[in-house]
């Protein structure tokens, strides 16, 4: 077989994998390239801890180049158009042409989508957000605090219920309980629906236990930044003095300019194999749009979370299935819908949800208690994530490898 490009548009989380992976799988002749825009990556989950002041903002990014295995071409770019019919991708410094392409390119946050949003809200969801709110965090004199999920989907089912408690343990630590009142708000009928009312129950009583107030239900329609309000549909307004919202997030404009997108912007995928209906175009993590087995309501089917943990796993099936078609061979590798979410709850602890997504009739997700062991896994994970190739990155995977073993949960070894 000649020589073939196989070319990956976005280098977060599952970019970084799929690059790796198919340059680890595929042999050297081939060439594999990453279009990323940014000189460097900042590891999401982390943000939260950015947020209470327990790391630095060089402790959670490094260079793009430092976590990419030698071998892979580092286009620092901005993608621009993709024309299917001739395989070819605009960026704002060169075209590339392809004869694979796997699109890793996230989803954008759109505060202005939301009238007054932009203009008051503070964030955890980006870097730059996440250092703004520590610093609004450690001069707060107390009042009402809002945690407000503004529009769906988001990424991460957990991360506004984290972010809730350790803004509240954070302002508990600086002395400002009884000053304060911690309120989360969601247009989602229970915490982390998609994983069923048990995982939810579960949830809200890690929330209870942290002094929050929890209002499902609650669609977020506009924000009066004048007096501090937040209105929602055909529901009383809300009064804050500090608002940190999940904004709302889309995909790719470029997605859907390349007609690969759904009508709300999502790239449909074949949810074994992520392939696109366009041949040799495969599409993983955010961007994706994935149903699954199970539904709340007749009218309203459940979808896979947005988390980095399934843009992980599914850059590596990617990987396989591109590497096995140039070795000649069929591909097996599927994406199994397993995953894994270490909850923090503030104090050092967090709670473990983990199950199956594509379980039938329904996602089968359990929480395992709230304890320091999974927020030193959290910490494990980080580590290993940001750590550049080489010695220390296997060192970690073996430390990984061995505690999830315990744990009896293969599908956290990272390679
Ligand atoms: C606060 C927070 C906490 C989280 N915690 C967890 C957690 O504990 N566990 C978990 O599994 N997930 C977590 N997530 C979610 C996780 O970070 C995302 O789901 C994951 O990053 C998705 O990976 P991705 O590769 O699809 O997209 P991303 O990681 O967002 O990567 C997309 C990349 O594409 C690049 N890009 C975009 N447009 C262009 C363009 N036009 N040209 C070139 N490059 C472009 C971007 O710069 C980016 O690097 C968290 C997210 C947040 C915000």
């Amino acid at each position: 077989m000649s020589d073939k490009t196989i070319l990956i548009l976005g280098g977060g989380i599952g970019g970084l994998v799929a690059a790796n992976e198919l340059r680890r799988r595929v042999p050297p002749e081939h060439r594999v390239v990453l279009v990323e825009k940014n000189t460097r990556h900042a590891f999401a989950p982390s943000f939260l801890w950015l947020m209470t002041g327990d790391r630095k903002p060089e402790q959670i990014s490094r260079e793009v180049r430092q976590l990419v295995r030698p071998g892979v071409q580092i286009v620092t770019a901005q993608a621009e158009t993709i024309d299917l019919n001739n395989r070819r991708v605009q960026t704002n410094a060169q075209e590339l042409g392809y004869d694979y392409l796997v699109v890793a390119l996230g989803a954008e946050l759109v505060p202005e989508t939301i009238p007054g949003l932009s203009e008051t809200a503070e964030t955890f969801y980006t870097f730059d957000g996440a250092q703004k709110l520590r610093d609004t965090l450690q001069t707060f004199r107390g009042g009402t605090v809002a945690v407000v999920v503004s529009a769906l989907p988001y990424k991460c089912p957990g991360a506004p219920h984290e972010g809730a408690m350790l803004i509240a343990d954070t302002l508990r630590r600086r002395g400002l309980s009884a000053q304060v009142d911690v309120h989360l708000f969601t247009p989602e009928p229970q915490p982390m629906p998609v994983a069923g009312p048990a995982l939810g129950d579960a949830v809200k009583q890690m929330l209870t236990k942290q002094g929050i107030h929890f209002h499902p239900l609650h669609k977020l329609n506009a924000v009066n930044p004048q007096t501090r309000e937040l209105v929602f549909e055909n529901k009383d307004s809300f009064k804050y003095d500090l608002l940190v919202a999940i904004p709302p997030h889309r995909g790719a404009p470029i997605l859907r300019a390349a007609g690969l997108t759904n009508e709300a912007g999502w790239v449909p995928v074949n949810r074994a194999t992520m392939a696109t209906s366009f041949e040799n175009v495969y599409a993983i993590g955010d961007a994706t749009m994935i149903p699954i087995p199970g539904r709340w309501k007749p009218d309203v089917p459940l979808v896979l979370p947005k988390a980095g943990v399934f843009a992980h796993a599914q850059a590596e099936v990617v990987a396989q299935r591109i590497a096995a078609e140039l070795a000649a061979h069929a591909p097996t590798a599927e994406f199994p819908g397993m995953g894994y979410c270490m909850l923090e709850a503030g104090a050092s602890t967090a709670g473990f949800a983990f199950g199956n997504f594509f379980a039938e009739p329904a996602p089968q997700v359990e929480l395992r208690m709230v304890g320091g062991l999974w927020h030193i896994g959290k910490i494990m994970f980080e580590q290993w994530w940001l750590a550049p190739y080489g010695l220390k990155r296997d060192a970690l995977a073996m430390g990984l490898e061995l505690g999830s073993k315990g744990l009896r949960i293969p599908y956290l070894i990272p390679r």
